[in-house]
């Protein structure tokens, strides 16, 4: 008997159809009304872990963070199998009121629900159930309630609750349990991103002192130099060895700026910093990070992310400003899409009489964890294209060098190419278009 029960929790009671549907993305509602009282049957697929679900729908103190029209939810009573909570639904005309006790069952990932019985509400019933199902494309939630509403609640209210709730809260569920932060992935790119690579002049004042495959940019004047970039945190001790191989000192390091507060171009920022004693600045969204050394839920890739070292003293400056060290100017623009706080960097530098405009640009590529829709980041990927398009463009840099050819223009010594934006700020173009269609 035992055996029979766990084999068939194992099986979700499905048809292929709908299975289907659901790994789309689609959320499948199923809902009877008759009358004050109405059942919900929903169903949604999210594509992670069944713990990461299972800690968002236990985490009732923070579902108004993130399930729509829910006031406030508060915790009367609460035990690791059991909870007592008293929630406020805002139905724009009318606030409704009920209080409801939870049971949770880890072992069997089910949570069933009902009103408490020996409190006040505003509606005459209710009762409902989670339960998950661990599959090979994630984990399926399964969400049932049933409502008897009463006299007292407005018929589209009674609708709302009805219907469209349970919809509205399994794709706010699925969302949330998605960005959930997981244990940081390993980095399989990064070993090879990390060989050393001898430093060398770009043109004039420009140096590569990064790593082979992530750029770290410095700019140097007789009165002090600028660093963009400290790519991962292994990386600072090899960026510190190039800079000093190219004859300068740390300590004239005055400036470190960043492309974007990622592991692997700002992890190296706090060791260089102590290294080196500079001022670290950088948008208010990136020195939010790099403070924290983490990203938040704004990051496209939030919860896949590696940490990285706090970077303990960060300015912030503002989009079009001009950083000076002597007589090096860095220009910041701000370039969000890829992260909020993204920034590419413009100077120019001269060799004789003959001075060229560089741009270090950002990364624009449209990289999230599951669930993340790149519509909402449209206006401001169109901003960064539009931003980057009006600039002057001779040498063109990027975070990771080989996202523009960096390497093969400079084994032909010639690091000006009058294209290669242009070509960047397509290929981000085609990405993107390709990713939107994808969502
Ligand atoms: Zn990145
Ligand atoms: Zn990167």
């Amino acid at each position: 008997m035992l055996t029979a029960l766990l084999l068939a929790a194992a099986v979700p009671p499905l048809g292929a159809d709908a299975l289907a549907q659901l790994r789309d993305g689609r959320i499948i509602v199923e809902s009877e009304d008759g009358g004050t009282a109405g059942s919900t049957h929903a169903w949604a697929l999210a594509r992670c872990r069944p713990e990461a679900v299972w800690a968002v729908i236990t985490d009732h103190a923070h579902f108004p963070d993130f399930v729509p029209h829910l006031e406030r939810m508060e915790i009367l009573q609460h035990s690791e199998s059991a909870e007592r909570a008293l929630q406020t639904v805002d139905a724009v005309v009318a606030t409704v009121r009920y209080a409801l006790d939870y049971r949770f069952d880890k072992e069997r990932l089910h949570i069933d629900y009902q009103l408490a019985p020996d409190l006040p509400h505003d509606i005459a019933a209710a009762h409902g159930a989670w339960q998950l199902w661990p599959t090979a494309d994630g984990t399926l939630i399964e969400y049932s309630s049933a409502i008897d509403t009463g006299r007292s609640v407005p018929g589209f209210i009674r609708s709302y609750l009805a219907r469209s709730a349970a919809g509205d809260l399994l794709e706010a569920v699925r969302t949330r349990a998605q960005r959930q932060p997981v244990a940081p992935p390993s980095c399989d790119d990064c070993a090879r991103w990390n060989e050393t690579q001898p430093p060398l002049r770009i043109f004039g004042n420009t140096w590569y002192v990064g790593v082979h495959g992530l750029s770290a940019v410095l700019i140097t004047s007789e009165l002090g130099h600028v660093l963009i970039d400290g790519d991962l945190p292994e990386s600072a001790p090899k960026i510190a060895a190039s800079i000093q191989a190219l004859g300068f000192r740390l300590q004239d390091v005055k400036l470190i700026l960043n492309s974007h507060a990622h592991f692997d171009h700002a992890g190296g920022i706090s060791e260089l910093q102590r290294l080196t004693g500079a001022r670290v600045a950088a948008s208010k969204p990136s020195a939010e990070v790099l403070r924290r050394g983490e990203s938040g839920p704004d990051d496209p890739q939030y919860g896949r992310l590696p940490p990285f070292p706090k970077v303990s003293a960060v300015s912030e400056l503002e989009d079009g400003e001009t950083l000076r060290v002597g007589p090096v100017a860095v220009t910041a623009r701000f370039t969000p899409g890829h992260t909020p706080g993204g920034t590419s960097w413009t100077w120019s530098s001269c060799e004789e009489a003959r001075c060229v405009s560089f741009i270090y640009a950002d990364s624009l590529t449209p990289l999230s964890a599951p669930g993340f829709k790149f519509k909402r980041a449209l206006p401001e990927f169109e901003k960064s294209f539009a931003a980057l398009a009006a600039l002057p463009c001779d040498v063109l840099l990027t975070p990771h060098p080989d996202a523009s050819a960096f390497w093969r223009r400079m084994e032909k010594h010639e690091p000006i190419d009058g294209q290669a934006c242009a070509q960047y700020l397509e290929a981000a173009r085609a990405a993107l278009r390709k990713r939107l269609l994808e969502e």
